[in-house]
């Protein structure tokens, strides 16, 4: 099926993952018992799967996990989420450089009529105002308006959904092969890893070792 859309994820595909960690090791430092406590909180949410298959407020089963792993009240859990997880890491972002030629390789497939969204399982905030991708993705779609956790497939069916696009003729391209190539290819969609070339992919999957290699590959397969 021809290819109409591309899909991103955010964290670790759109820049490396240890620039943010470098640039926020005090904010980590300072606010470690939280940061551990909410990953302990996303990997509980991914493990119960029964749990995420629940028909509440995805975002307050957020606030739950974290206030048991925490030793919190739900008030102070979701302050905690909101002000110190969300909100507080963001800054960070400000003025941080992201991979090469990211903005440039987005607009070739703009020009060759691909639609283009961003999915993450973190509330996107102004993230892409900072890394200067704004303007450019028709779909914008971050962690609780994603309905549930990647590989999970609600937040991929939202993103097509998004789209108006058959998931089949979606490609979603993050750094993660377990999240985000399987979780795309669970529901029918392509699935890529983008990254540096030391890192290694499955013979079965289509891995990009940086923005022009994507952009030229897709661009080669849709204008013919
Ligand atoms: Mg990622």
């Amino acid at each position: 099926m021809a290819l109409k859309a591309v899909g991103f994820d955010i964290d670790g595909t759109l820049y490396p993952d240890f620039r943010v960690r470098w640039r926020s090791l005090p904010f980590l430092l300072t606010h470690f018992r939280t940061i551990l406590a909410f990953s302990r909180t996303r990997h509980l949410m991914r493990e119960n799967h029964s749990d995420m298959a629940f028909d509440g407020d995805i975002g307050d089963l957020e606030v739950k996990y974290l206030a048991g792993e925490r030793g919190c009240s739900l008030e102070e859990a979701r302050d905690l989420r909101d002000r110190i997880l969300y909100k507080g890491w963001e800054v960070y972002f400000r003025g941080m450089k992201i991979y090469p030629d990211v903005r440039e390789s987005l607009e070739k497939l703009k020009d060759a009529g691909l639609k283009l969204a961003v999915l993450s399982d973190f509330p996107v905030g102004r993230k892409l105002e900072y890394f200067g991708l704004d303007g450019i993705f028709d779909v914008i779609l971050g962690f609780p308006d994603s309905g549930r956790l990647k590989p999970r497939p609600e937040p991929f069916v939202a993103m097509a959904k998004g789209l108006e696009t058959d998931p089949k003729e979606i490609l979603y391209i993050g750094n993660r092969l377990d999240y985000d190539v399987r979780g795309a290819e669970n529901i029918g969609m392509r699935g890529a890893l983008i990254g540096p070339p030391g890192r290694k992919a499955p013979s079965d999957v289509t891995k990009f070792s940086d923005y022009r290699h994507m952009a030229g590959s897709i661009l080669s397969e849709v204008v013919k």
